[in-house]
């Protein structure tokens, strides 16, 4: 039975994860009515465990600092690597090279982590709805008016705002409405994953680390993420044809043979018990071509997704939403639900995950950040800043360049190597 229901609400939210709470709390924060629609009963499965520092500033801005601290989320310090033949880096302390407090972040359960978001939402006086899947975004011409949502008793409603905001994840509905979604040319990975307790862990300032482990021949590699509760999180991420091309769907069996493949990983979990599923995703890049449109907004997965490296999705979910946030209490308090008005912060977000994008590539292509430091000691700093996270700004842009030419010499160097092989032989 679909009922009519005459909404009061200014905004309506799809979806609970970290983008979708994070922006209803932010517009809830400066006195308007918002509406969140979460399919699912909190809390629930979600991968993307690891934060990098510069969640930092929403999470403080969402009032969830004290909580985070008190939390019993394994603290984060550092990344570090290890390569294909299982040698280890030295670990990259984020507070080494910026001494700040918020250098120190978490590795989270998500289903923890994002109830937290939705129950901060809630308490700051977001109407949350859970069980309640939109079924479709309402349109009056290219304007979004309302959405038609099922609720768990299987009846359903249409209710109607100013702005509907669409952080509905990977699966959203907006992207596909306008044929929005841009697939990423090079970045077209999957991955296989499940939980470990018992596994090797590293203790002190080091028990927090990311490791990521390269596979020998450097096709994949795997995330090696300690969570509380003595649980490791363990995953392979490899281009998605190499990974199930002609391998059958045994995740189990694939996940060995990368593990065979992968000395840094064996050892550390030969004497842990597994304790979950395996699971898979297929996980290639995409982007909307734009983030908004009359009284409609794309926030973090449901705008764009970029790679596991380096950990950026949760960054990127509540960075968006900061912005995004911004640009929605701006247009709500002028009476402007437009999309000039809601597109404003698009161009500077996008700045910022296309400089993620490049680090994400230039890794796929085998640059060493060590090397590049070497050569470049008074870089350190930046260098550091686009690896918390810290994209949002135009200074760290004078690395790309000097990764180019850094790039043009490899180049050089292995040409000239190579005629000097093809010569003597
Ligand atoms: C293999 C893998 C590893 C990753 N590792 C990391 C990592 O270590 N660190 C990191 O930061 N990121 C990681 N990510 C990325 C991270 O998972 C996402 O970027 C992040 O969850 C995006 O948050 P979101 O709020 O935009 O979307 P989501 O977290 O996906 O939330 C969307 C929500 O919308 C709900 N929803 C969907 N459709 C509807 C509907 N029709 N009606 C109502 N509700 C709906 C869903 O139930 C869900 O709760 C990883 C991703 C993958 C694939």
């Amino acid at each position: 039975m679909v009922q009519e229901k005459h909404s009061e609400t200014d905004v309506i939210v799809i979806g609970g994860g970290p983008s979708g709470s994070a922006t209803a709390t932010l517009i809830a924060q400066q006195g308007h009515k918002v509406t969140l629609f979460e399919r699912e009963h909190f809390p629930r499965f979600h991968i993307g465990e690891s934060l990098i520092p510069q969640t930092y500033h929403v999470i403080k801005r969402l009032g969830l600092l004290p909580k985070m601290k008190q939390s019993h989320f394994i603290k984060k310090h550092s990344v570090q690597f290890v390569t294909e033949h299982g040698k280890l880096s030295e670990p990259f302390y984020f507070h080494d090279h910026k001494p700040e407090e918020s250098s120190q972040t978490w590795q989270v359960r998500r289903s923890e982590f994002d109830h937290l978001l939705l129950t901060n939402a809630r308490e700051t006086g977001v109407t949350v709805h859970e069980g309640a899947r939109v079924l479709e975004v309402l349109f009056e011409g290219q304007r979004a008016v309302g959405v038609r949502v099922k609720l768990d008793d299987g009846s359903e409603q249409i209710v109607r705002s100013k702005i509907v905001v669409d952080a509905s994840g990977q699966s959203s509905q907006i992207i596909d409405r306008f044929n929005l979604r841009e697939w990423d040319p090079v970045l077209k990975k999957a991955a296989i994953w499940t939980y470990w307790k018992g596994a090797y862990r590293d203790t002190g300032r080091d028990e927090g680390a990311t490791i990521v482990i390269q596979t020998q021949g450097k096709t994949g590699w795997f995330w090696y993420i300690p969570l509380h509760d003595d649980i490791l999180s363990v995953g392979v991420v490899a281009p998605h044809e190499y990974l199930f091309q002609n391998r059958g769907k045994d995740y189990e069996k694939i996940y060995f043979e990368e593990v065979a493949k992968c000395p840094g990983v064996q050892p550390r979990i030969a004497n842990a018990t597994r304790c979950d599923i395996f699971r898979a995703q297929k996980e290639y890049s995409y982007r909307a071509s734009k983030a908004a449109g009359d009284g409609w907004v794309l926030v973090g997965d449901a705008f764009g997704f970029l790679d596991p490296l380096y950990s950026s999705g949760v960054l990127l979910a509540l960075t968006s939403a900061g912005m995004a946030a911004d640009a929605i209490n701006e247009g709500l308090a002028k009476g402007d639900t437009s999309e000039a008005q809601l597109r404003k912060w698009e161009a500077g977000y996008i700045a910022g995950m296309d400089r993620m994008r490049r680090l994400v590539v230039e890794f796929y292509d085998g640059f060493s950040f060590g090397r590049f430091v070497k050569k470049h000691p008074t870089l350190k700093g930046l260098v550091t800043d686009v690896l918390i996270g810290d994209l949002f700004k135009d200074d760290v842009d004078v690395l790309w360049p000097l990764m180019d030419e850094m790039r043009a010499e490899k180049a050089q160097y292995l040409a000239t190597k190579a005629a000097q092989a093809a010569t003597t032989s």
